[in-house]
C-alpha cells in the first residue's frame, strides 16, 4: 500500500515537465512500466526541446519581476518622502512616477537584475581586498528639509577606510574621522608620529553603464550629494562599472554646501506641486531637453510636444526658415567681410580653427542675424495659411536657440508673424534632414500638417513622408473601436 502511494505520488509529481526535472531519479532504478514513461517524457522534450529555453527563460523573467516586486514594496510613495536617485530628473516625471507609478518593462527588468549582480560583485572584491572594509550595506539615510518633507534612500554600501594621519584624504574632514580604538591604543599609537591610523566612513554608489563617462552623471551627483548632506559626510564615491567593454572608473565626490539648497529647492517644489493637487512643470520640455522625454515612460500622458499657443487639433503650415522664409546669405556675406575673407567661402573651408570659431559666434549675433533679408515668396504663403485660419510654425536646424530672439526680431521687422519657432537646442547634433523630420513627427501629434515648405529637396521629401505616415497613424488610430 505504502509503496503504491509513493508510485503514485511519483507518477503524478512526474506528470508535467518541470517535476520531471526535478526528480533526478536514475532511469536504471525504475520499474519496466515507469521506465517506458520516463523515456516517453525524453521522446517527448527532445520533440519540443524549445520548451526547455522557454521555461528557463520564463522562469528568469518571474524571478527577476519578483525580485523587483519586493524591492518596490518598500518603495510605496509617501507624500513627503522623495527618492534621491530621481531627485535630478524632470519635475514633472517624478511627480508622475509617485502617482502613476509603471510596471518595469523588459529592460527596466534587465537593468535591475544586473545593477544587482554587479553590486554583489563589486562588494565582494572590495572585501576580499582586504583592504576596505564594508560597514553596512543598503544602509537607509533620510535627508530632512522640514514639515515632514525629506529626500529617503539608501547607500548601496558604507565602506570603512583606514588611512594613517601622514595620509593628505585623512586630513578631509576630522569631525567625520571615527577612530576605532579604544583610549589606550590610541594614545600608544598617537605617540608614534605622523602614523596614526584613523578611519573613515565612505559611502559608495555603484552604477553600472553601458560605458564609463567621464564625469560623474548629474543624476548619480545629486543622489550621493544626498547621503553625504544626510550623514554629514564629507567625501564619497561613485563608482561606474562598464557593462560592455570592461573596467571600472570611480570619482571621490565631496560634500558641496550649495547641494542641500539645490536639493531642498527641488524637493520643496516637487512636495508642493503634488500636495496641491497642480503637477509641477513640465521640466525637460521646458529645458528643452528632449532627448529626456522621447525616453520618459509618461510621454504620452504628458505631451510635451503641445505648442501652448496652438491648440490641439489645429490645423498648421509648417515653414524652413533658412529656405523659405529669410535668406542669411546677405549676414554670412557680412561677417565674412568683416573677417576679411572673401564673400563666396564657405563656412566649413575657413580651415583656422580661430577664424571659425569666430565666424559661428558672429553668425547667431544680433547685429548679424538683422542682416538676413526677406523670401517675398515665403511671406505671401504665410498670409495665406493666416487668412485660412492656421497656425503657422518656422523651424531651422542652422540656428541655435541663442539665436531665438534676434530670429524673432528680425521676423518682426519684416512683417512674417509666425505662431511658434523651433530652432536647434543646445547639445543636439541632429543632421539638418533628421531634426526637420523628427519636428515633423512630434507636431504632428498634435496637429494636422496642412503644407510643408522647404527647398531642401532631400529634407522635403523625409519630412512628407514622416507627415504622411503620422497621418495614417491617427486615421488608424481613430478608426480603432473603443475598448470597455
Ligand atoms: S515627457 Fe518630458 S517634460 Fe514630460 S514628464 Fe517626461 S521628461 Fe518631463
Amino acid at each position: 500500500m505504502q509503496n503504491q502511494t509513493s508510485k503514485d505520488e511519483r507518477t503524478a509529481s512526474n506528470s508535467s515537465l518541470d517535476s520531471f526535472l526535478d526528480d533526478s531519479t536514475e532511469p536504471a532504478s525504475l520499474s519496466e512500466e515507469e521506465r517506458k514513461e520516463f523515456e516517453s517524457w525524453v521522446q517527448k522534450i527532445l520533440e519540443e526541446p524549445s520548451k526547455i529555453s522557454e521555461m528557463i527563460s520564463n522562469a528568469l523573467q518571474k524571478g527577476m519581476y519578483s525580485e523587483w516586486e519586493e524591492e518596490s514594496a518598500s518603495h510605496k510613495f509617501k507624500l513627503g518622502s522623495y527618492y534621491p536617485s530621481m531627485i535630478e530628473h524632470c519635475l514633472r516625471q517624478q511627480a508622475y512616477s509617485y502617482l502613476y507609478p509603471l510596471p518595469p518593462t523588459p529592460e527596466q527588468l534587465n537593468i535591475f537584475g544586473e545593477g544587482r549582480a554587479i553590486h554583489e560583485l563589486v562588494a565582494l572584491a572590495l572585501r576580499r581586498s582586504g583592504l576596505i572594509t564594508i560597514e553596512g550595506r543598503e544602509v537607509v539615510v533620510d535627508l530632512e528639509f522640514g514639515e515632514g518633507v525629506k529626500l529617503h534612500g539608501r547607500i548601496d554600501d558604507l565602506l570603512l577606510i583606514r588611512m594613517t594621519a601622514s595620509d593628505e584624504l585623512a586630513k578631509l574632514s576630522p569631525e567625520n574621522v571615527i577612530e576605532k580604538e579604544d583610549k589606550t591604543a590610541r594614545s600608544n599609537r598617537r605617540s608614534r608620529k605622523n602614523n596614526t591610523e584613523f578611519s573613515l566612513f565612505v559611502p559608495l554608489e555603484i552604477k553600472s553603464t553601458t560605458s564609463l563617462p567621464d564625469e560623474p552623471k548629474q543624476a548619480h551627483y545629486y543622489q550621493l550629494s544626498t547621503y553625504l548632506h544626510a550623514r554629514n559626510y564629507p567625501i564619497g564615491v561613485l563608482l561606474y562599472w562598464a557593462k560592455r567593454g570592461g573596467g571600472v572608473r570611480a570619482f571621490a565626490i565631496k560634500k558641496d554646501e550649495a547641494m542641500y539648497y539645490v536639493l531642498r529647492e527641488r524637493v520643496l517644489e516637487l512636495h508642493e506641486a503634488i500636495k496641491t493637487g497642480e503637477l509641477p512643470q513640465k521640466e525637460a520640455a521646458k529645458n528643452r531637453d528632449f532627448r529626456e522625454c522621447e525616453l520618459c515612460p509618461y510621454l504620452e500622458r504628458c505631451n510635451p510636444f503641445l505648442i501652448e499657443s496652438i491648440p490641439q487639433g489645429s490645423k498648421i503650415a509648417v515653414f524652413d526658415l533658412d529656405t523659405t522664409l529669410l535668406d542669411p546669405l546677405p549676414r554670412r556675406r557680412a561677417i565674412l567681410q568683416e573677417l576679411g575673407l572673401p564673400s563666396t567661402i564657405r563656412p566649413s573651408d575657413i580651415h583656422e580653427d580661430e577664424l571659425r570659431e569666430k565666424f559661428w559666434e558672429m553668425y547667431e549675433n544680433p547685429k548679424y542675424v538683422s542682416f538676413d533679408s526677406l523670401i517675398d515668396q515665403g511671406k505671401e504663403n504665410v498670409y495665406s495659411h493666416l487668412q485660412r485660419g492656421h497656425a503657422v510654425v518656422g523651424i531651422s536646424s542652422s540656428r541655435r536657440y541663442r539665436a531665438m530672439d534676434a530670429t524673432l526680431a528680425r521676423l518682426a521687422n519684416l512683417g512674417v508673424p509666425l505662431n511658434h519657432l523651433i530652432l536647434k537646442e543646445e547639445g543636439n547634433y541632429d543632421g539638418d534632414t533628421r531634426f526637420k523630420a523628427k519636428w515633423a513627427s512630434r507636431l504632428a501629434t498634435n496637429y494636422e500638417i496642412v503644407e510643408y515648405f522647404d527647398r531642401d529637396a532631400a529634407a522635403y521629401s523625409l519630412v512628407a513622408r514622416t507627415i504622411e505616415q503620422a497621418k495614417q497613424r491617427r486615421g488608424r488610430a481613430d478608426k480603432k473601436p473603443e475598448s470597455n
